[in-house]
């Protein structure tokens, strides 16, 4: 291992960069989660994060991950034997599935390439031919971080309206959350499931459900068992800004800090940089020529950018070769994709000379580890970032 200087290049598709001032945040004296400090902060933070999620109903938050939080949303909106249609859009829609299938649920899984999103199409028409309606819930991952693949939440639920199918929409947005723009409300999102880890530029530790008044009717009658995971005890008491049990307390002050930061920078801006960004890394791995994981590009996630290894090459190799040469780590192929592809992350807090930073490491590092590519890939990103897009903007509308 080369000797530590500087910063480590923590560029894996979460946990990302936490801001410093976020850190800092984290670092204040715990309090009283019983004490009126405490319900000052909640009450804050639960009117602030039903704007992030852009939701009309109750945000939960959980201390756990996001697994926890996938589980949360199907025990409290469903019953053993409820089925529920899935599409395999990649790693974590698998696990997702396991998940339910370990609670007795019934899963239509749909097959899947893992280059590609949910299909809308086919899912108007597997709804219109359920016409009994025996499908409870259609669960989906927004951001497949495992393929760099970011699905139409829009179309999915345009599916469920034109099939008129009652079933609940679950919606995973772990890792969009805070990168792409994600409209619960707009978007007839009943249950989505968020995490704290990436980009909403906090440390692992923090899970979240924004539950709409149609998953919360549902979940009222939904008999699978549940105790820590349960909506009603915990909106019992965060609706006098506590929880049952304790919170993650010191967490909560991070997102607080978070939140200020989304606030001060304008969600708006803070999308049209991560697509920037995306874009950026794109015209990168265009300039190697090297091929990118998702096949359409209306479904380019800009939180994240999945590159195919050429053939007999191994992805942790290279991954290996800039971990030691340069101090980056990148996100490793996951279960079908191992080897074949690694993830460049630029979710979170990440600005122009971090990303353009992070593919010189993947420049430098294919070209130490013999993978066959072109030079001058982060040039082609240099020249994209050069332009002031702002100044463009602004010139236009002159
Ligand atoms: N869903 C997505 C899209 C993810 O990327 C991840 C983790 O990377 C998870 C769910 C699982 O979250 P966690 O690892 O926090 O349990």
């Amino acid at each position: 291992m080369s000797p530590n200087h500087g910063r480590h290049f923590l560029q894996v598709p979460g946990p990302t960069n936490v801001p410093e001032r976020v850190l800092r945040a984290t670092a204040a004296a715990t309090i009283d989660h019983r004490g009126p400090e405490f319900a000052k902060l909640m009450h804050d933070l639960f009117a602030r994060l039903g704007q992030t999620f852009r939701a009309e109903g109750p945000v939960i938050i959980y201390a756990g991950s996001g697994t926890g939080a996938w589980e949360a949303a199907l025990v409290n909106t469903c019953s053993p034997g409820d089925r529920v249609l899935m599409y395999e859009t990649g790693h974590f829609s698998m696990l997702w599935r396991d998940l339910a299938q370990r609670f007795g649920l019934e899963i239509d899984y749909v097959a899947g390439d893992w280059r590609h999103g949910v299909d809308a199409a086919d899912l108007e028409a597997r709804l219109a031919e359920d016409r009994a309606h025996g499908i409870k819930a259609v669960a989906v991952v927004h951001n497949e971080t495992s393929t760099g693949v970011t699905s139409d939440i829009c179309a999915v639920r345009r599916a469920l309206d034109n099939a008129n199918h009652p079933a609940l929409l679950l919606v995973d947005t772990v890792s969009s959350l805070g990168s792409i723009d994600v409209r619960c409300a707009e978007w007839g999102i009943d249950v989505a499931v968020g995490g704290s880890q990436k980009g909403l530029m906090l440390p692992p530790g923090l899970a979240f459900n924004a539950v709409s008044e149609k998953a919360l009717a549902a979940s009222k009658t939904a008999t699978l068992p549940r105790a820590f995971w349960d909506w009603q005890s915990m909106l019992g008491t965060n609706a006098n800004g506590m929880f049952p049990f304790t919170p993650a307390i010191n967490l909560l002050f991070g997102l607080r800090e978070a939140l200020d930061m989304f606030d001060e920078m304008g969600w708006d801006a803070v999308l049209a940089r991560h697509a920037r960004h995306g874009e950026a890394a794109r015209r990168a791995v265009a300039g190697w020529g090297l091929e990118l994981q998702p096949i359409n590009p209306a479904e380019y996630s800009n939180a994240l950018t999945v590159v195919r290894m050429p053939q007999g090459h191994s992805a942790d190799a290279l991954r290996g070769v800039i971990l030691e040469a340069f101090e980056m780590s990148l996100g490793a192929g996951l279960s079908k994709l191992a080897d074949q592809v690694f993830r460049i992350g630029h979710m979170g807090a990440i600005n122009d000379l971090m990303l353009t930073g992070s593919l010189a490491g993947v420049e430098m590092g294919l070209a130490r580890a013999g993978v066959p590519h072109s030079r001058g890939g982060v040039q082609v990103a240099l020249d994209y970032l050069a332009v002031d897009s702002n100044a463009a903007h602004k010139k236009a509308a002159e």
